[in-house]
């Protein structure tokens, strides 16, 4: 029977439903109504949003999910499996580019082990005047910071439509978050990214910070053989579900060289023989780079002690 096997992938998911777009549909609107088969809750396994998932169709037009095929990655906020690229948005002013902020999303994009791309958005604002020169010098040690570690780096601005085909051919054939503070431009980056898309901008309740998304639920919208989530990820960025052991396996540079240091388990902070400070006194590593890696090393020391 395995030949009759009907795949598709969870494009959205509400109410107890699942909507499965089939993987030869010809139209985005062909999506099967599924409800979750009951023994898939009895494994404990719930269907998520981008699953690639086997189902068979009932009698009434609706469909079953049978199978849930492995995932590659699982984010929980959103609830979406099978991420494999992060664009992290900054922008270059307004709200001025925070590298604390930006190593923070970084670190949990390193952890769910899917891949960053940077973006470093609002690239029209740099002929606005008196903020070009720091906006330019923004840019500019972004893009020398993390291209030399090995991030892409894109710039853009949704108002002018630079980068906007760039970042298209991006993202095709991958599933896609965008991340970042709220106010970067995300939703107007989808917008110019995605054709017919009208994702609300500047919502009141994305400046009081909360999130305009929060209530939702999550959707994919295909985008030139791949899909994004239509609500932004890693929201949340406390250091909760990451180990003080895991942090340096966050940071890229610091992941290559710690097999190097003197000792296993070396927190690159003051330990003899350690690669990473050896590197950081010869100009290899980004001195901003870390000193967020010790201020997020602290930050969760101190969370830890409190507990
Ligand atoms: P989000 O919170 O990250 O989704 O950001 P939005 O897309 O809602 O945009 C926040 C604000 O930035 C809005 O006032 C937008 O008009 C503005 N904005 C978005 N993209 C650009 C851009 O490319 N250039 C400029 N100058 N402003 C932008
Ligand atoms: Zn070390």
């Amino acid at each position: 029977h395995a030949s009759l096997e009907l795949r598709g992938r969870i494009v959205k998911a509400l109410s107890g439903y699942y909507y499965v777009l089939p993987d030869d549909a010809e139209s985005q609107d062909a999506t099967v109504q599924c409800r979750g088969r009951g023994v898939l809750k009895n494994k404990g396994i719930t269907p998520l949003v981008g699953d690639e998932v086997v189902y068979s169709l009932t009698e009434n037009g609706e469909g079953t999910v049978e199978r849930v095929l492995p995932r590659s990655s699982e984010l929980i906020r959103p609830p979406v499996a099978n991420i494999d690229v992060a664009m992290l948005v900054f922008s270059v002013t307004e709200p001025a580019l925070n590298l604390t902020l930006l190593d923070k999303f970084l670190v949990h994009i390193e952890h769910a082990e899917i891949e960053a791309v940077l973006c470093l958005s609002k690239q029209d604002l740099e002929h606005d005047g008196e903020e070009t020169e720091a906006a330019a010098e923004a840019a500019a040690s972004v893009n020398r910071i993390y291209s030399a570690i090995g991030y892409e780096i894109y710039g853009t601005s949704a108002r002018i439509g630079k980068g906007i085909e760039e970042l298209q051919q991006r993202l095709q054939g991958h599933l896609a978050v965008f991340a970042g503070q709220s106010g970067v431009g995300k939703s107007s980056l989808l917008n110019a990214i995605v054709p017919g898309l009208q994702l609300e901008t500047n919502a009141i309740s994305n400046r009081l910070g909360r999130g305009k998304h929060t209530t939702r639920h999550v959707e994919l919208i295909e985008i030139g053989g791949g899909y994004v989530a239509d609500t932004p990820g890693f929201s949340q960025l406390d250091f909760t579900e990451l180990g003080i052991e895991d942090l340096g396996y966050c940071f890229r540079e610091i992941r290559a060289l710690s097999p190097d240091c003197k000792f296993r388990g070396c927190t690159h902070v003051q330990e003899p023989g350690c690669a990473v400070l050896a590197a950081l006194a010869e100009g290899k590593i980004e001195p901003s780079r870390h000193e967020n890696y010790l201020q997020f090393l602290n930050e969760m020391k101190d969370k830890k002690r409190r507990y």
